[in-house]
């Protein structure tokens, strides 16, 4: 992508309303716009950013063996009313009224209708265990909306919900969820520590909330310390190995970590003083086992091995991707702005021509620019007729990882600068060996 020719509006200002910094940077980066409180489009850099996020979960989800399907973002009462959660979600769903005076939502979630999907099409035990996932907008009419896209009213989820005969088959695909979102996590380049859950009236333990540690972070959490130094399961973890994946399940369940609602001060002090992390924490994402809690109101039995019809056993299981992006800049950030994890970036390369217009500069970056697009890798040319260091800000400003830097007294001696956003080392390599460096 060239510059001159992309929308990137870049603000010079801090804007004021902004009070974390993830919201402040991608104000500033021109990767969102709000549009009314706690609702916000997505410009071109923040869509591919949310887009890379939304790949790596989709992948981690399909490897561990859920389907993605696409379930509407507007929903008929009638189905709440079912479950009887249409009178209990209270003001955080915003309810809607068609033309024919029928009562609508914006669904806040998806339990009733992917149930409603499961009960009419699936029949026998032999078509489990099931998982349905989607990526989709949900609205909730947050009473404070507030840090952009971490807590904003509309706002993108990945939901899947599993269905299984029996709590030992639910346990099962509760726990190919936990381990894929270890992976999902790992992968978007973050220490996401899975942490004891409420279960409400459910009961037992089957309900674990991801949170990375960041100092705004909305959670009060207290766990082990070396969960930060874990290693995340492997590619080729075997999803339908049941002890397999209980045994990660169960080491990263070992260690004490809980956030505040289900802290017990006790067992916490009871750890060694240099293992004790009592810190703030971002919740990205969340799993939940809850029996049959919708399917035996709505009747989503299938019939099972002895013939009798039975209510299936479900979980949920939720990630933000649009939460995320912003819990990344949390993560990664210094005072020039965003530093992405490389799976996430726009842009993986960044070129900045320092004298457009001089010939040899221009075939210089059109000869890299060309190379490596052709390679398949990410690049944004800055072609525009700028001043360099307002170059230099832009491309750390939205962090792009690795950047070029492109002008005649280099060239003159046949080299050109490669910059690492993240640790800032500069290298003056030649263009051959800077193509070699980046395919
Ligand atoms: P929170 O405690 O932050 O209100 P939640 O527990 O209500 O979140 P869940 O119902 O567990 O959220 O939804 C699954 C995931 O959706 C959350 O883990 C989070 O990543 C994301 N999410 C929930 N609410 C919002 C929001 N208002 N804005 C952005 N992402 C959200
Ligand atoms: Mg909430
Ligand atoms: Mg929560
Ligand atoms: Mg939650």
């Amino acid at each position: 992508m060239r510059l001159s020719r992309y929308f990137l509006p870049i603000l010079r200002e801090n804007p004021k309303e902004a009070e974390i910094v993830s919201h402040r940077l991608m104000l500033r980066a021109g990767m969102i716009k709000q549009e009314a409180a706690g609702i916000y489009a997505w410009l071109p850099l923040g869509l591919r950013v949310l887009n890379k996020v939304n790949a790596i979960i989709r992948e981690e989800q399909n490897r561990s063996g859920a389907l993605e399907i696409m379930m509407p973002t507007v929903q008929s009462a009638d189905l709440w009313r079912e479950s009887g959660r249409y009178e209990d979600y209270g003001k955080e769903m915003l309810r809607i009224k068609d033309r024919h005076e029928r009562d609508m939502l914006y669904g806040p979630t998806n339990e009733e209708m992917v149930t409603d999907i499961f009960r009419s099409n699936v029949r026998s035990y032999k078509d489990l265990p099931l998982n349905l996932y989607h990526i989709q907008w949900k609205f909730r009419d947050e009473v404070r909306p507030r840090f952009g896209v971490m807590r904003s009213r509309e706002f993108l989820m990945k939901d899947a919900y599993s269905f299984d005969l029996d709590y030992a088959g639910a346990k099962h695909s509760y726990n190919k969820m936990f381990v894929a979102y270890l992976r999902t996590f790992a992968r978007l380049g973050v220490k996401a520590i899975p942490m004891v859950a409420d279960t409400g009236p459910i009961g037992g333990d089957l309900s674990h909330e991801f949170l990375i540690l960041a100092s705004t972070g909305e959670s009060e959490v207290f766990c082990h310390k070396d969960y930060l130094g874990f290693t995340p399961p492997a590619a080729d973890v075997d999803f339908d190995d049941v002890a397999g994946l209980q045994g990660i399940v169960d080491k990263w369940t070992s260690l004490y970590a809980a956030t505040s609602e289900k802290h017990d001060a006790a067992a916490f002090e009871a750890l060694p003083a240099d293992a004790k992390v009592s810190a703030r924490g971002i919740e990205i994402g969340h799993i939940f086992y809850f029996g049959t809690k919708y399917s035996a109101p709505m009747k989503a039995t299938v019939n099972g091995p002895d013939g009798k019809d039975v209510p299936v056993h479900m979980g949920s299981y939720g990630i933000g991707p649009s939460r995320v992006v912003a819990a990344l800049i949390e993560a990664g950030h210094d005072e020039a702005g965003i530093i992405w994890p490389d799976a996430v970036a726009p842009f993986q390369v960044g070129i900045a021509n320092l004298k457009v217009g001089d010939g040899t500069t221009d075939a210089a970056c059109a000869k890299i620019y060309k190379a490596l697009t052709a390679a398949g890798i990410d690049v944004l040319y800055d072609d525009r007729d700028e001043r360099p260091g307002a170059k230099f800000a832009t491309m750390d400003l939205i962090g792009l990882p690795n950047q070029v830097i492109v002008g005649p007294k280099g060239l003159a001696e046949g080299k050109v600068e490669l910059k690492n956003r993240r640790t800032g080392a500069r290298d003056l390599v030649s263009v051959d060996d800077c193509l070699v460096r980046l395919t």
